[in-house]
């Protein structure tokens, strides 16, 4: 197991219930995964209940419906010390090799040898920028959603905030009462109605996977809804006004942006809410990737090497595999696939 963030933790829990032997190798020295390192303010989409991993529900954060970012690192912390999950940290794997019947795992401190070997190593490691034009010229401040944690050093400043998904969203939000905000989209940002959250995304994705099982007509599953969930601090900044998206620029100066039209808006920061790419240079040795760099895969199964599954990157590991609730189902699928092959 490569990974020890939530998804690695639900794939242990159902190896235990399997009573395979594994390990699993994780390269942060604490548990949370990337929970460890978001901005201070966010918020779960979902609450509690609907943010838990398989065999133990998250339980209720005091006071918040939504919980936050601690909130989920002690609910890891506690769900890998529940079910004694063996987990060895820090341990970065830097390379999978095929050995004949085996797979040999490379780490920065030792080798294994594995039968099977389920990757979960996440998104968070690797940020993603669009190539805008002028992102090289730009004088200011660049970062990602990686590197924000609070308003605090921007108090004051001519800030954009690119992105129009939650990350984006919620960002523009906890910077927009204290700076001078310009809030730029791909798409006209679309808010979901006040009432639905994680758990409506989720039972649609649910209805959505029913529906292709049995071979129903495409629900459309949650991308037909929206793409922004309005948590309290996004609602009320759309509410107070403060939420209002431009369109993307066209370009980035020394000094700010420009959009097509010559419109200019001055800037001391950009902060690039543009989502992630799935951490996986340490599969390369494999060859996995097919035509357009896409790892081919059936279910969490590599489609080019049986004894790999990929876990918890994106729908095309599983429908909502990169949530807490969502990942449970694709971890049981995969476990079950590695006992019948090592049966
Ligand atoms: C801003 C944001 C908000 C989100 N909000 C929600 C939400 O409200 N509800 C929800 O359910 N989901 C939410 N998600 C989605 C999802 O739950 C998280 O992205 C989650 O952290 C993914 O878990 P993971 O285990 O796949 O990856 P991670 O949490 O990134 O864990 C991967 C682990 O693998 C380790 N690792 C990486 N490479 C290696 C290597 N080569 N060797 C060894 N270890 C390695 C990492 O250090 C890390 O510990 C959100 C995501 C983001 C980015």
């Amino acid at each position: 197991m490569i990974g020890g963030g939530q998804a690695g933790l639900a794939a242990g829990y159902y190896l235990r219930r399997q009573n395979l032997d594994f390990v699993i190798l994780d390269a942060q020295p604490t548990p949370g995964g990337a929970w460890q390192h978001t901005w201070d303010s966010l918020r779960l989409f979902s609450p509690a209940a609907y943010s838990s991993l398989p065999g133990w529900l998250m339980p209720a954060q005091d006071g918040a419906e939504y919980p936050d970012s601690d909130h989920v690192v002690q609910y890891l912390s506690a769900y890998e010390q529940r079910y004694s999950l063996p987990i060895q940290r820090p341990v970065r794997v830097q390379a999978v090799h095929r050995a004949g019947e085996w797979l040999r795992v490379e780490t920065d401190t030792d080798v294994w040898s594995a039968r099977a070997v389920v990757s979960a190593t996440g998104t968070w490691r690797r940020p993603f920028l669009p190539g805008v034009p002028g992102r090289e010229a730009f004088g200011g401040r660049q970062l990602h959603t990686v590197q924000y944690r609070n308003p605090g050093e921007f108090t004051g400043q001519r800030v954009i905030v690119v992105g129009g998904g939650n990350s984006g969203a919620q960002i523009a939000a906890d910077l927009a009462p204290h700076t001078d905000l310009t809030w730029v989209t791909q798409r006209p940002a679309r808010f979901l109605a006040n009432d639905i959250d994680g758990r409506a995304l989720f039972d649609a994705a649910t209805a959505r996977r029913r529906a292709l099982d049995t071979g129903d007509t495409d629900t459309g599953g949650v991308a037909s809804l929206g793409d922004i969930v309005a948590v309290a601090p996004v609602r009320a900044a759309r509410d107070a006004g403060l939420l209002k998206a431009q369109p993307m620029f066209a370009r980035l100066t020394e000094d700010g942006a420009e959009w097509a039209d010559g419109t200019r808006a001055e800037a001391a920061a950009v902060i690039w809410c543009t989502g992630f790419r799935p951490a996986l240079s340490h599969l390369a040795p494999l060859g996995l990737r097919g035509d357009g760099g896409h790892i081919a895969t059936d279910g969490t199964r590599s489609v080019n090497e049986s004894r790999v599954h990929l876990l918890g990157y994106g729908d095309w590991t599983g429908p909502a595999s990169a949530t807490l609730i969502g990942v449970g189902r694709p971890a049981r699928d995969a476990v079950r696939e590695i006992a019948d092959l090592l049966a």
